[in-house]
């Protein structure tokens, strides 16, 4: 056991401690971010702490996508598993004997029991307290037994589990750094070590979070009930408790937790599946439970970086109440991200979504990807999320002859789609583009939106005295196959002349 190390002028160490059960969770990016945003202003240490004792509901494959959903948002950890530091290890699995002599302790003061209670026993213990109303929690059928007191008695099971004699007049608030003065249930005799050996939670993150010398402890508000309990051990075992803070949880439209069977971005990876960009989702989740700064006109500044979030955090401004996870929002601040993107930038995250839909091959070529920059510089303010660019993007990428048409395209077109067809072939027709053009030739290059734009209203608008809103439907059909397109002008210069005229060529042939 160590000396406390919590003394309140200690630099500040915070950490986030999830349990690998599964998909790491939205609320661990959620609870990393505002620890590390307060770490990283005090010139402190942020920690990433496994707690894998719950043995049942362990998951292989859930620390290595912990590492992987973290890192990908940016949330950096100082210290932890795979990265090593002062209090490795940092996986509670590996630290067992760690927590024994904080149990032998507990148990040689007194304020520990060793309970031989079998679980069918403890089940009908509680179902008897519900019927009958009675608040619910241990009996004490064991404490002051031996052994073989004990297993003389009914529901005997051979390996014991510890438990906290926790007295009547136990304290039942404390202070938080968001909320102020906290009051919870007394808690009952909880378990600190299972019959398998492994400590709870709740003595190990005690014990870690001494032994590692946290000084803030800044947690989801479903642990509030859990804190008096720590308290007690903190008491007990003579030590100096952490600061703690309990932040808001995040909630559904119609206030319910957020959870993964219901939620389907309850699961971290989705929002990276789903092509949102990971500073967006940092944003988004400080947005949740903090206010949005104040801009030098007095409006609402939204868009923030981490960086700035974190020079200006205070824990006075954050919010206590549920934040919704309002998705349309964050859809909208993604988009925001897009468009301030730099072109090169937006182009290298459009790649592994572009690949992914079969857009791309594996290792696009030089000339692929500047086409691919030309192509995003039309569709960055379309698209709010990255996986939406595919369907814009494929027509630029197929064949002439195997573009498909999408039906409502199709459906869209007027009677005069043919003749429209016509005059702009006509028209392009006299538009030229010589292969190669450069330096002094580039005048001569007349295929360039500006151009295409000028022969195609004259042609069809001017022409034809068709209205700008229908005039180029047929055409964007044509090139696209699709209803809503990037800009057409501009893709017609992408795609090229030959391209275009086949394309235009091809819908007037198959209309007839
Ligand atoms: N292992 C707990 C969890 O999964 C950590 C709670 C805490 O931060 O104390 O959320």
């Amino acid at each position: 056991m160590t000396t406390p190390s919590t003394a309140p002028d200690a630099t500040p160490r915070l950490r986030v401690a999830p349990s690998p059960t599964g998909d790491p969770h939205v609320g661990t990016a959620y609870m990393a971010l505002f620890n590390l945003a307060f770490a990283r202003q005090q010139g402190g240490r942020f920690v990433l702490r496994v707690e894998d004792t719950d043995r049942a509901r362990f998951n292989p494959t859930s620390e290595a996508q912990l590492y992987d959903t973290l890192g990908w948002l940016g949330l950096r950890w100082d210290e932890g598993p795979d990265v090593g530091g002062p209090y490795a290890p940092y996986r509670q699995s590996e630290r067992l004997e760690t927590y024994r002599p904080y149990v032998e302790r507990l148990i040689a003061d007194g304020h520990a029991y060793h309970c031989w209670c079998s679980s069918e026993r403890l089940a009908a213990m509680r179902d008897r307290q519900q019927k009958l109303k009675q608040p619910t929690g241990y009996d004490r059928l064991c404490h002051g037994k031996t052994r073989e007191e004990r297993a003389e008695l009914e529901g005997f099971s051979e390996t014991p589990v510890v438990r906290m004699l926790v007295p009547d007049d136990a304290p039942t608030t404390f202070e938080d750094v968001i909320r102020g003065t906290v009051s919870a249930p007394r808690p009952d005799d909880q378990v600190i070590l299972k019959a398998d050996g492994f400590p709870t939670y709740h003595l190990a993150v005690v014990v870690d979070d001494h032994e590692m010398g946290i000084t803030h402890v800044v947690r989801g508000e479903e642990w509030i009930s859990s804190t008096p309990k720590h308290v007690l051990l903190y008491q007990w075992l003579g030590l100096t408790p952490p600061r703690f803070a309990h932040m808001p949880l995040l909630r559904n439209e119609n206030k319910s937790k957020i959870s993964k069977r219901k939620n389907p971005w309850a699961r971290l990876a989705w929002f990276q599946e789903q092509g949102y960009l990971p500073e967006a989702v940092v944003n988004f989740l400080g947005l949740l439970a903090y206010p949005p700064a104040k801009g030098e006109d007095g409006s609402d500044v939204e868009k923030f970086t981490f960086e700035e979030f974190s020079r200006d955090f205070a824990w006075s401004k954050v919010n206590t109440v549920g934040p919704i996870f309002d998705l349309k929002k964050l859809d909208w601040l993604n988009g925001q991200y897009i468009r301030d993107l730099e072109l090169g930038d937006l182009t290298s995250r459009l790649v592994p979504f572009l690949q992914a839909d079969g857009v791309l091959g594996e290792s696009p070529t030089m000339g692929e990807l500047a086409r691919l920059k030309s192509i995003a510089e039309q569709i960055q303010t379309r698209v709010n999320l990255l996986s939406e660019a595919a369907p814009m993007v494929r027509p630029f990428y197929v064949a002439d002859d195997e573009l498909e048409l999408a039906q409502d395209a199709l459906d869209g077109l007027k009677d005069d789609a043919p003749a429209v067809l016509d005059a702009a072939i006509a028209a392009l027709d006299g538009l030229h583009k010589p292969d190669g053009v450069l330096g002094e030739n580039i005048a001569a290059n007349q295929w360039h939106a500006p151009q295409i734009e000028a022969a195609l209203r004259e042609a069809i608008v001017e022409g034809m005295g068709i209205k700008p809103r229908f005039a180029f439907g047929p055409l964007r059909t044509a090139v696209s196959g699709q209803r809503i397109s990037p800009p057409l002008f501009e893709s017609m210069e992408i795609l090229g002349k030959p391209s275009t005229m086949a394309r235009l060529r091809g819908l007037r042939e198959r209309l007839g």
